[in-house]
């Protein structure tokens, strides 16, 4: 039986409209309605077919990563997820076809969305000529302070969740198995190829961190979608600050360490250019070090400091292997060395 735009809602409602006292009107009406007494911190992210994932991804994949990405932003406020929309634009033709993809897509969302009670309160499901396309609305209840891109200061520290460069790695594998034009990390064994594989088509948002940073007063986050130094690059050009950046100590997986070793054009490629790792970038006084240390404890994250903030005379100066370069400007994809 073909599934139709009703049908299709219907089996959303269904499965992902749960309850929640603070949702006065859920999916089904023309508005969804809910209360909500702290601040909201709102947010929304888009993916399409052929330009931010494969077209023939798993359905579940896709819908985990498309939360994936949004609750990373919230994580960079410090805010709690609350509830979702979804925006579905769903190629047309494919009939029966969306009635398997919906269940995947599903699986995929609860898998993130549960753990994190996060709630679907609406949408809109629209048929297009176009490529699949998926937009998601989140609205979190930020409680803390807002982290700010604008909050760095000369003297605060550098700090990354997580390592750098896996998605970006497995990017390139990816494309490469796929004939397309790639850097193919050399060196890497089956096993820790499929282990970057796995963290760019699930990454992990840092919400934990995030909310217990925000909440012993960090004052400035980012998370990284578009590369570390990218995003390093916002915070500096919002903060009007440089920063000293010490590239040995860009915290790295064992998947990927043997792909970079002595070479830095790797070093440059993954773990300082490449996107789609969903750490966290915090900057944050000596005073406030050791509250971070014992939150990276307490929520199981890995946090390495990795520079310093100076003043904007500076710039941005990467060190690594005794070598000192100087990036013009505030960072972005393309850095020549
Ligand atoms: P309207 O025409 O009033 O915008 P729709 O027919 O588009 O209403 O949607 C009906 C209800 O289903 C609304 O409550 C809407 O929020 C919800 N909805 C539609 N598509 C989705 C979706 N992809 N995910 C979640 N809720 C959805
Ligand atoms: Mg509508």
């Amino acid at each position: 039986m073909q599934l139709g735009e009703f049908g299709l809602i219907e089996v959303l409602r269904k499965v992902l409209g749960e309850a929640d006292p603070d949702l006065l009107i859920g999916m089904g009406d023309d508005a969804a309605v809910v209360r909500c007494p702290e601040a909201l911190a709102v947010c929304s992210d888009t993916l399409v077919a052929g330009r931010h994932f494969f077209a023939d991804v798993a359905a579940s994949d896709l819908a985990w990563k498309a939360l994936a990405v949004n609750l990373s932003d919230l994580a960079a406020m410090g805010a709690t997820p609350r509830w979702a929309l979804l925006n579905l634009s769903l190629p047309a033709g494919h009939g029966e076809d969306w009635g398997r993809w919906v269940d995947g897509f599903i699986a995929g969302w609860r898998a993130m969305a549960v753990p994190w009670r996060l709630r679907l309160i609406g949408g809109d499901t629209v048929a297009t000529d176009g490529p699949l396309t998926i937009t998601v609305v989140l609205l979190g209840a930020q409680r803390p302070a807002p982290m700010r891109r604008d909050a760095a200061r000369p003297g605060q520290g550098i700090w990354v969740s997580g390592s750098l460069g896996d998605a970006a790695a497995a990017l390139d594998i990816a494309r490469s198995r796929r004939g397309l034009a790639a850097r193919r990390p050399q060196g890497l064994s089956a096993a820790a190829e499929a282990a970057l594989e796995q963290r760019r088509l699930r990454p992990s948002p840092r919400l934990a961190l995030g909310e217990a940073a925000a909440g012993c007063g960090i004052g400035c986050a980012q998370d990284i979608s578009d590369g570390f130094l990218a995003d390093l690059g916002h915070i500096l050009r919002a903060s009007g600050v440089g920063a000293r950046v010490d590239v040995d100590a860009l915290p790295v997986s064992s998947a990927l360490r043997p792909a970079l070793g002595e070479d830095w054009s790797a070093w440059q490629r993954w773990p300082l250019t490449g996107g789609d790792d969903y750490e966290l970038i915090l900057c944050t006084a000596p005073e406030l070090e050791q509250a971070l240390l014992d939150i990276g404890r307490a929520t199981d994250t890995p946090l390495t400091r990795v520079g310093e903030i100076v003043p904007a005379s500076a710039g941005i100066e990467l060190r690594w292997r005794g070598h000192v370069q100087r990036v013009e400007g505030h960072g972005g994809h393309e850095h020549v060395f």
